[in-house]
C-alpha cells in the first residue's frame, strides 16, 4: 500500500459523509432532507473533512489561505464533468489544483473560498509515450513524463527549471525554461488537449479541432476549462549535457551576449541570474550544450566572443536527466531546513529588451539582499517569434527578458510578507509603465481593471471566451480576473 493511500485514509478519518447539498443554507447535508440536491455518483470522493479542506487552502506562496467547502479527489474524468456541472447548477465555484497542499501557486490562484478544489494529482496516468508525443493526464508531473520518455531518447522540448510542476498547471500558465528561445513555452508545444469546460462539457481540442478552445485554454489561467489530458510534443535529445557557468560584471555586456546566443543558437539552453559577488552583484550566465559521448562539445568554439570575466568559467558534464532535475538536491535541502515552507512573495516579469537594462538596474538598486531572503533572481531572454498562445501576454518586442525575483520572506512574519507584496505591486506599476507584462503565477495583488490592462488588446477576446466556455463564471476564482 502506498504512503499516499495511507495519508488519504488518514485524511478521511472523521470526514463528514454528505450525500446532498442544501442550496438554501448553502451547506452539505448528510441526509436527503427537504429541498436538498443529491450529489452526483462519483468514481472518486468528495472530501469535506477539515484536514483536506485546510490542505487545499495552502500553496507554495503561503500567503493567502482560502478554505474550500470540499475537495474532489476524482476517480475519473467523468467525475470532473459531473462536479463542474453540479457546481454550475448550484452557483458554486470550482478550480483545479496540483494536489492537496502541493499547488505551486504563490498567491491563492488555485484556491476556492466558496466551492470545490479538484485535486488533480490522482489523474496521473501516462496513457501513451510515443516517439513524437506523449498523451498524459493533466496531473502528471513533468518529472514523471521525462522518466518515461528518456529511455526512448525523447524529452519535451522545453522544461521548467523545477520539474515537479503538473502538466495541467504549467499549460494553464505558460511553462518557461532555458530552451524557450528555440521552442517557445510549454504551451507552444502542446498538440492536443481534453478539456472540461465551465459548461461541464468534455471537449477535445487542438490546432485543427475546436481551435478557439485550444487557444483559450493555453495560458488561460484556468478560466475556460479544466485540462484533463494533454498530448505534448517530444523531441530527440542526446543523453548528456555540458553546463557552462560564468560571471559578468557588466549588465550591458551580459544581456548583449545572452541575446546573441539566443539568435545564433549555438547552445541548447540559455539562462542567467543575478548573484551576490564580492559584497556586490554579478551576472551569471548559464548555458548548456547537449551531446552524445564521442562527440563532445567544442568548448573554445562555443565560448568564442563571449565577454564573461576571465577565471570565472565553470564547466561540468552530467546526464540529460540530472541536468533537467538539477534543482532536486537544492529543494531537498531547503525542505530539510524548513525554508521551503516559508512564504514566497514571488514576482515574475516579462520585460521588453529595449528597456530591459535600465529597468533591471532600477529594480536591482531598490532590492536589498533582505528583500530576497536568499531567493534567486533570474534574468534571461527568449524570442517572441516562437510564441503562439494568444493569452500569454508578453511585451511587444523581438526579444523579451524573463526577470524573476523569487523571494523567500525571512523572517516569515505577516509584516514582512505584506511589505514584500507591496514592493511587488510598486515594481509591477513601473513594469506596466514601460510596456512590460507579468507572468501571472506570482504574488501581486491585481484588480479586475489591472487584468483588463494585462490582456489588452486581447481583453475582448478573453472576455468573449469566458462567455462562451464558462458563462456562469464557475471556474478558478482565485485568479481574481472576473
Ligand atoms: C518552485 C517553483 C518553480 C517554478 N519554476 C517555474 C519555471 O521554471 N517555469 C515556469 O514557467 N513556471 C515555474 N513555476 C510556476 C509554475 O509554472 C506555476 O505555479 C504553475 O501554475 C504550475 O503549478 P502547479 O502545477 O502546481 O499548478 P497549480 O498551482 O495547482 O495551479 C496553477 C493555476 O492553474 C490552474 N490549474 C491547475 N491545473 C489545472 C488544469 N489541469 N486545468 C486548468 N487549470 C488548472 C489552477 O487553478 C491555478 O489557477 C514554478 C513554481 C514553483 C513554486
Amino acid at each position: 500500500m502506498s504512503s499516499r493511500t495511507v495519508s488519504r485514509r488518514a485524511l478521511l478519518q472523521g470526514a463528514l459523509v454528505a450525500v446532498a447539498f442544501n442550496p438554501v443554507s448553502r451547506s452539505w447535508a448528510s441526509t436527503l432532507e427537504a429541498g436538498a440536491v443529491p450529489l452526483p455518483p462519483l468514481d472518486g470522493e468528495l472530501l469535506m473533512d477539515t484536514a483536506s479542506r485546510t490542505a487545499s487552502a495552502e500553496d507554495f506562496g503561503h500567503i493567502l489561505h482560502r478554505t474550500p467547502w470540499a475537495v474532489l479527489v476524482p476517480g475519473s474524468v467523468e467525475d470532473i464533468v459531473a462536479m463542474v456541472r453540479f457546481a454550475r447548477r448550484q452557483g458554486m465555484k470550482i478550480a483545479a489544483a496540483r494536489g492537496l497542499g502541493e499547488s505551486h501557486s504563490t498567491f491563492g490562484q488555485s484556491q476556492v473560498p466558496a466551492g470545490i478544489v479538484i485535486d488533480m494529482s490522482t489523474l496521473s496516468t501516462l496513457h501513451e509515450v510515443g516517439d513524437d508525443s506523449a498523451w498524459v493526464d493533466a496531473g502528471v508531473r513533468w518529472h514523471e513524463l521525462l522518466q518515461a520518455s528518456l529511455p526512448r531518447g525523447k524529452s519535451p522540448p522545453v522544461l521548467t527549471d523545477y520539474i515537479e510542476l503538473s502538466v495541467g498547471g504549467t499549460l494553464s500558465a505558460g511553462g518557461i525554461g532555458g530552451q524557450a528561445f528555440r521552442w517557445g513555452l510549454q504551451v507552444d508545444n502542446v498538440l492536443e488537449m481534453d478539456v472540461v469546460t465551465g459548461r461541464g462539457e468534455l471537449v477535445r481540442c487542438s490546432r485543427s479541432r475546436e481551435r478557439p478552445l485550444f487557444d483559450a485554454v493555453r495560458s488561460g489561467l484556468g478560466q475556460f476549462g479544466i485540462i484533463v489530458r494533454a498530448r505534448v510534443r517530444l523531441v530527440e535529445v542526446p543523453p548528456r549535457a555540458r553546463t557552462y557557468i560564468a560571471l559578468y560584471d557588466d549588465l550591458h555586456r551580459f544581456m548583449e551576449d545572452q541575446r546573441r546566443l539566443i539568435e545564433d543558437g549555438r547552445f541548447d539552453y540559455v539562462e542567467g541570474s543575478v548573484v551576490a559577488s564580492n559584497g556586490g552583484r554579478a551576472y551569471q550566465l548559464e548555458v548548456v550544450k547537449y551531446f552524445t559521448p564521442g562527440s563532445e562539445p567544442h568548448d573554445a568554439r562555443l565560448l568564442a566572443g563571449l565577454g564573461f570575466q576571465p577565471g570565472t568559467l565553470q564547466v561540468s558534464d552530467g546526464s540529460y536527466f540530472d541536468f533537467a532535475n538539477r534543482l532536486a538536491p537544492l529543494v531537498e535541502l531547503l525542505k530539510q531546513l524548513g525554508v521551503w515552507g516559508f512564504p514566497h512573495p514571488w514576482l515574475d516579469m516579462f520585460v521588453p529588451a529595449r528597456s530591459a537594462e535600465s529597468f533591471v538596474q532600477e529594480v536591482l538598486s531598490q532590492t536589498t539582499e533582505a528583500d530576497m531572503g536568499q531567493g534567486p533572481i533570474l534574468l534571461y531572454p527568449f524570442r517572441a517569434s516562437e510564441l503562439t498562445a494568444p493569452f500569454l501576454r508578453t511585451p511587444n518586442d523581438r526579444h523579451v527578458f524573463l526577470f524573476s525575483l523569487l523571494r523567500t520572506a525571512i523572517p516569515p512574519t505577516p509584516e514582512n510578507v505584506a511589505s514584500l507584496v507591496g514592493k511587488n505591486r510598486a515594481i509591477f506599476d513601473r513594469l506596466t509603465a514601460i510596456g512590460g507584462k507579468i507572468y501571472p503565477v506570482d504574488a501581486v495583488p491585481l484588480s479586475p481593471a489591472d487584468w483588463r490592462r494585462h490582456f489588452h488588446p486581447a481583453w475582448e477576446r478573453f472576455e468573449h471566451a469566458k462567455r462562451r466556455y464558462d458563462p456562469d463564471r464557475v471556474l478558478t476564482p482565485g485568479q481574481g480576473i472576473f
